[in-house]
């Protein structure tokens, strides 16, 4: 839904009645959603052509909901009863359009946002895109914590003669069939797409730099995230871990063994210290066990052919791929206000990094998944519901002042 009427294409300025909303990813639909149950319009902008751009353009066949759907689901609208405990990438992109349409959420696509400032003259937000400025009381960052994908300056790189391509652009293994495939990086992607690559024949190896948390995806039938989300309601947080650990253990071994280090802190404690996130095993580390997916040790040098590796070791590669991960990109577009670290991350933790200074809100920064969002996007809706009764009154009469119909939302 958006609260701005365009008259004309030409139109360069534009006065959105209700937030602006920056992303129409799951956190951006999401809050949009909740404001809309409070009365409060709102305008999505979107620079790509669809809503869940990263899940529509960015992710790879297999990809399934880490996570089981209980903890997936958005506010107010819940998944299909049908739909499995892990739903696929496809099922969750068709919750999501359906999300969007029983709302009525339609983002305005294609609007990269360059800037967004905030006036303290007029104590609006300025919004710029490439074609437009958008003026708002209130701007909502929904851009996500994986906007941009990483991509490590390894030396050599450049002079590699195969394909180099981060996994935002890895759909599935058919195009590796019998290659020798380095992969660089042991967290969930590493893992997914190695696993993706044995299915297909190739011949993953990879790259395990750092240490890693493995856990299994379920732990005597029930979900590893769901036990330890139960037990931490009555446990305390190093105790779960030693649970987990334990368990994790047992299960699936010692994964030192194997070449994957466990780091030294717990997986939870590291994950609410870091945002690193424990891997959640599909299968991948029992190709691992029997020889199929191969660890390797870091990358000192890439060659021409191939790579030498921080032992001393060489290799020969057709392919690469970095599972390198992905980060924000809010510095780069938002000015003006200290509210977001270097790494675009809000300063304030979890569960207080909703709210800035001047109405600014983000949606979808917590490194809790989709959990995190839903808690998110339901507080900023209180928020501004409270504020736009209040300001809703302003809003008419300036409306009634020239002769504008705010049920329309106005432009100019
Ligand atoms: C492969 C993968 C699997 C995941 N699995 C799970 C899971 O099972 N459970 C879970 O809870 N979480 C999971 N997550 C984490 C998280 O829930 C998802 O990343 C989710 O998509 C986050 O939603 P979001 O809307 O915050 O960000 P995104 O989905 O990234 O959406 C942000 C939107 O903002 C747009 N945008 C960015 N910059 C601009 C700009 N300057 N101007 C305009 N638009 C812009 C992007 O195009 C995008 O459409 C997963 C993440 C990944 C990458």
């Amino acid at each position: 839904m958006s609260s701005c009427k365009e008259e004309d294409t030409q139109q360069k300025w534009l006065w959105v009645n209700g937030p602006i909303i920056i992303g129409a990813g799951p956190s951006g639909l999401a809050v949009s959603a909740c404001l809309k149950e409070n009365g409060v319009p709102s305008l999505i902008l979107e620079r790509s052509d669809c809503i869940a751009s990263l899940w529509q353009h960015k992710t790879y066949d297999r990809l399934k909901l880490h996570l089981p759907k209980q903890f997936c689901q958005l506010p107010l609208f819940g998944f299909p009863d049908n739909f499995p405990k892990y739903p696929t990438k496809r099922q969750f992109i068709s919750y999501l359009e359906s999300y969007a349409k029983h709302f009525s959420i339609n983002p305005k696509y294609k609007q990269a946002v360059q800037v967004a400032e905030f006036d303290h003259v007029s104590g609006f937000w300025k919004v710029q895109t490439q074609n437009f400025q958008y003026f708002s009381k209130w701007l909502i960052v929904a851009t996500g914590e994986n906007a941009e994908p990483v991509i490590p300056n390894i030396q050599g790189m450049d002079k590699f003669k195969g394909p180099v391509m981060h996994t935002s652009l890895y759909k599935s293994g058919t195009e590796f069939n019998n290659q020798r495939v380095l992969v660089i990086g042991c967290g969930n992607f590493g893992m997914e797409v190695s696993l993706d690559l044995c299915r297909h024949n190739a011949i993953p190896h990879m790259v395990a730099r750092n240490s890693v948390h493995i856990l299994p995806r379920e732990m005597l039938g029930i979900s590893t995230f769901s036990m330890a989300m139960a037990l931490l309601k009555c446990l305390p947080l190093r105790i779960v871990d030693k649970f987990l650990l334990l368990v994790a253990n047992l299960t699936l071994g010692n994964t030192d063994k194997l070449g994957l280090r466990r780091p030294k802190t717990g997986p939870i404690e590291l994950k609410n210290a870091t945002g690193k996130t424990p891997v959640l095993d599909v299968g991948a580390l029992s190709q691992i066990k029997a020889g199929k997916i191969q660890i390797v040790h870091a990358v000192k040098e890439i060659t021409k052919i191939g790579a030498k590796f921080v032992d001393g070791k060489e290799g020969e590669f057709d392919s690469i791929i970095l599972a390198t991960g992905y980060k924000s990109n809010v510095p780069s577009w938002l000015k003006g206000t200290e509210f977001f670290t270097e790494q675009g991350m809000p300063k304030t933790p979890f569960p207080n990094g909703w709210k800035g200074e001047n109405g600014l809100y983000t949606v979808g920064f917590t490194r809790r998944g989709l959990l995190g969002t839903a808690c998110d996007a339901k507080n900023i809706a209180r928020d501004i519901g409270d504020e736009w009764r209040k300001y809703k009154g302003f809003c008419k009469n300036f409306c009634i002042s020239r002769n504008l119909s705010d049920s329309q939302g106005i432009c100019f």
